[in-house]
């Protein structure tokens, strides 16, 4: 069956203005109150997520709301140091004017959580060589103070399927 044809109203233009809108002057208030407990957890060397009780979505970093349900999640759970990269891509140091080095960019998805986060690889690392689901370890900074960046960066890992994809010789 032919799908109906798709009819586009036509508005009359009436008025039209210039304008911008300069997003960067917006302030936005930001609830620090949820992320108390795993700003703790990473001075004690903890990984929390936060799990929804509707949905047992856990995100890490937590969220206020669950973004599929919109539940306040309440239930912090412990999570492992292991990770894997979601996605990468590969960007340049500001003073590397000439762009020569690119250097690796990572969404991690922290095992056992459901959403990912950017974080950073260890700038050796050729972006080449990094690949979706590369495991990941975390890596603290050398004294926790209680804030995001007490996971300094995350540092790969032996990968044990890629000796399943070798191909006998
Ligand atoms: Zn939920």
């Amino acid at each position: 069956m032919p799908l109906p044809e798709y009819i586009k109203k036509e508005y009359k233009r009436t008025k039209t203005m210039p304008g911008s809108w300069n997003l960067a002057l917006y302030k936005y208030k930001f609830n620090l109150s949820r992320t108390k407990v795993f700003l703790k957890g990473l001075k004690d060397g903890l990984i929390l997520g936060l799990k929804c009780r509707s949905c047992n979505t856990v995100s890490f970093p937590p969220r206020l709301i669950c973004g599929r349900c919109l539940v306040k999640p309440d239930q912090w759970v412990r999570l492992p140091e292991t990770a894997s990269v979601a996605t990468a891509s590969a960007t340049y140091d500001p003073n590397d004017k000439l762009r020569e080095k690119p250097r690796p960019i990572i969404a991690v998805r922290q095992d056992g959580a459901d959403t990912v986060w950017l974080h950073n690889l260890p700038p050796e690392i050729d972006f080449r060589s990094v690949y979706i689901g590369m495991p990941l370890k975390v890596v603290w900074a050398k004294e926790r103070k209680g804030q995001w960046l007490d996971i300094d960066h995350y540092e790969p890992i032996e990968d044990p399927s890629i000796e399943l994809n070798k191909k006998e010789e």
